[in-house]
């Protein structure tokens, strides 16, 4: 049904979109018809004039459309190849006259606008018309006159749309390229206006984006910002001293002059950039004082102009930053009229306030870096201080070094001091078999980051060739850029946390420090992390055992039992008590007592399933729950651990210690159905164990209930 109703919706649309080519196919058929059965010469031209105001008028609707229906451009194409026969007729009388190739031009024309499916279509529509017409006007269609034209078309219309797919492509990749230029633009000037410290890689277009194109945007704001000043420094000397240009010339790293930036009457200028050693600009670097020369000979060269000097006056100034020589500020003029005193030090000020609006606009960046950066911590701090286990720790770290540096490789290793084994806990973004790996304290990396409190290597360069990360087996993948940092709290050396990234010198900059910070934090919280998972262990654990204590052991029991109630399942209760024990404690005192139930636990320990759970509830008593199991399984295991302890002696001072236990058995539902109910039963069933003469093992049964 609901595919009937969307073939319905769709054959509407496609109705709805078609009815107008329809119109444009009504009007063809006028043409033929003209052709068989002329008409007033005088009324088919208005009618041709009336196709045409038709034509203007959708191809201006179509203009106009967000949408572009493929419909559209098949009715504006039929609409145009009837202009186009129609006028092939009136002229010609038929359509093997001279104005034939008017219907090629059709063709040129729309395989400018239309898409190649509605093209192919209005051709076939064209070569139906034309096929009507001859057949309307002679009585045949000859196929001879006919395939040449529909060939033609094709390939005028398979032509036309190449070279214009072509066009397309050349300015798409010019417009590229010209994009590119100006983001390099950018990205040098920042360097030489030293707002870059390091080499900050642009993006691209892979990810990080986000992060390379905030710092691009900061750049080219900045950027921007100094231009602005430093133009209207020169605007001002110019205005004020009459100078025919204005000019900042700024040295670059190796030393050469380049225009940084400039207001003048002259065309074209040289940009750099240029060496100069001579000239008064070579006088103004090696004297690091202003320079001014008059009048200048016609055959004197400036390097910034391209051709013949057009000045003949120039004046110079040295731009300091922080007594730095940084650049030079220069003003000409036409007449032959030396620069002053008063003129020389007005282009000291503008030299002044362009190197200070450069300082500040360099402050500006640091600021606004120092902003993003404390932001980046005081998240990833605000989330490491909620995280509580060691898990949360991992991820919230690996997730805050992603926003500090480019990483697509992290892994957090932990250090047992007793064992000195490195465990790998943590792999996001490499090979899963990593996790859970070992590996010895070792000349590797990871070893020697802990060891001497100190993030390796250097350079933060990675070569799988050269250096040992974790061992010779067990390496992260291969990638350029790597960093190892210590996690350490208190001197305590906790674990690394291993970063590597796919770009390069991704951990050669500022983000190192944070990278230190954050593992520091990273120390606090697996720290306080493990404290806590102590801390739980404490309050659910028997110390002397290992094993559950009583109160962890109910709940466990009653939600054991929830489910074997929801799932109507067996679960069965087994409580062993070791017989005559105050003898034991009597005789070879409470530490050898305190041995025997240890050594029952581990009895307990080796022969439980990893679904049971079990308890020392108490003094010298054990419970054990046992889900999915029904009486004569639990007997099973009561008399394993019954022949066990049997079978075991404990060392008691030199003499041996045998002891025996007792086992009761209780199994829900037959005992009861709830907790107090099956430990009672259970606990009823030790009783009769103990009664029957002890080392045995009992299991309750409605008797004993009624007995009790
Ligand atoms: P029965 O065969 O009837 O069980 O006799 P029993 O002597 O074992 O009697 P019962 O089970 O009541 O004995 C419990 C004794 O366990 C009492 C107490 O001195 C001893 N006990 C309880 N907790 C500890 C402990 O932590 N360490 C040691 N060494 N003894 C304990
Ligand atoms: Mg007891
Ligand atoms: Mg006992």
């Amino acid at each position: 049904m609901e595919r009937l109703v969307s073939l319905f919706v769709s054959l509407r649309r496609a109705a709805r979109g078609a009815w107008p080519v329809l119109g444009a196919v009504l009007l063809a058929g006028v043409v033929a018809l003209h052709a068989a059965y002329p008409v007033d010469e005088q009324l088919f031209a208005g009618f041709i004039l009336l196709v045409l105001v038709v034509v203007g008028v959708r191809a201006w609707q179509r203009s106009a459309a967000v949408e572009q229906d493929v419909w559209r451009e098949v009715e504006l194409g039929a609409l145009l190849a009837v202009a186009a026969y129609a006028t092939t007729i009136h002229v010609d009388g038929d359509l093997d006259g001279r104005y034939y190739p008017l219907i090629y031009v059709a063709v040129g024309v729309m395989s400018a606008f239309s898409r190649p499916g509605a093209l192919f279509g209005v051709i076939a529509l064209m070569m139906g018309f034309e096929a009507a017409i001859r057949w309307l006007s002679t009585g045949e269609v000859p196929a001879m006159a006919l395939l040449p034209h529909a060939g033609f078309a094709m390939v005028f219309a398979l032509l036309n749309a190449l070279s214009l797919h072509m066009e397309v492509a050349r300015l798409r990749r010019a417009s590229k390229s010209e994009l590119q230029a100006e983001r390099d633009r950018i990205k040098e000037e920042a360097r030489s206006y030293r707002l870059l410290r390091a080499p900050v890689e642009m993006a691209e277009e892979s990810p990080p984006a986000s992060r390379a194109q905030d710092v691009e945007r900061l750049l080219r704001s900045t950027v921007e910002e100094i231009e602005m000043s430093v133009l209207l420094a020169l605007r001002l000397v110019r205005e004020s001293l009459g100078v025919h240009t204005a000019l900042l010339l700024w040295l670059d790293d190796e030393e050469q002059l380049r225009i940084s930036e400039l207001s003048s009457d002259e065309d074209v200028l040289a940009e750099g950039p240029y060496r100069a050693r001579d000239g008064i600009l070579g006088a103004v670097l090696s004297q690091q004082a202003p320079v001014c020369v008059a009048p200048l000979k016609p055959s004197y060269v400036l390097p910034y102009y391209e051709d013949v000097c057009p000045v003949r006056a120039v004046a110079a100034v040295p731009v300091f930053e922080h007594g730095v020589l940084r650049g030079v500020l220069v003003a000409d003029r036409k007449e032959p009229q030396a620069f002053d005193e008063d003129d020389v030090s007005l282009l000291e000020q503008a030299a002044h306030f362009c190197s200070r609006s450069i300082a500040n606009e360099r402050v500006f960046v640091q600021l606004e870096r120092t902003k993003v950066e404390q932001g980046q911590l005081y998240r990833a701090a605000e989330r490491l201080g909620a995280a509580i286990t060691e898990q949360d720790v991992v991820d919230v770290g690996v997730s805050a070094a992603s926003e500090i540096a480019a990483v697509d490789f992290a892994a957090l290793t932990l250090f047992d001091e007793d064992t000195r084994k490195h465990e790998i806990r943590a792999v996001v973004g490499g090979d899963e078999a990593l996790l859970d790996q070992t590996f010895t304290h070792n000349s590797g990396l990871c070893s020697m980051a802990l060891e001497n409190r100190h993030p390796l290597p250097y350079r933060g360069e990675y070569d799988p060739g050269r250096q040992i990360v974790f061992n010779k087996k067990l390496s992260p993948p291969e990638m350029p850029s790597l960093f190892v940092l210590p996690i350490v709290v208190h001197d305590q050396a906790l674990g690394t946390l291993v970063l590597g990234s796919s770009e390069p010198h991704a951990f050669a900059g500022s983000e190192r420090h944070l990278l230190e910070v954050l593992a520091s934090h990273m120390g606090v919280s697996l720290a306080n992390a493990r404290m806590v998972r102590r801390l739980e262990e404490q309050a659910t654990t028997d110390p002397m055992t290992g094993l559950l204590n009583k109160r962890a052991m109910l709940d466990v029991a009653n939600e054991k039992l929830r489910s074997a109630k929801r799932f109507g399942r067996k679960l069965s209760v087994l409580v062993a008590d070791i017989d005559h024990f105050k003898k034991v404690n009597d005789t070879y005192g409470h530490d050898v007592g305190d041995v025997v139930i240890k050594g029952l636990g581990a009895i307990h320990k080796r022969n439980k399933r990893n679904t049971d759970a079990v308890a020392r509830f108490g003094g010298e008593e054990f419970v054990t729950i046992c889900e999915e199991t029904d009486a004569e399984g639990a007997r099973l295991l009561a008399e394993r651990i019954r022949n066990e302890l049997g079978d075991a002696s404990f060392d008691a001072h030199g003499d041996t210690v045998e002891c025996t236990c007792s086992i009761g058995i209780a199994t829900f539902p037959e005992a009861g159905d709830t907790w107090d109910e099956l430990f009672k039963a259970a606990d009823e069933a030790l009783y009769q164990s103990k009664r029957g003469g002890r080392n045995r093992v009992s299991i309750h049964t409605r008797d004993d209930r009624s007995a009790a």
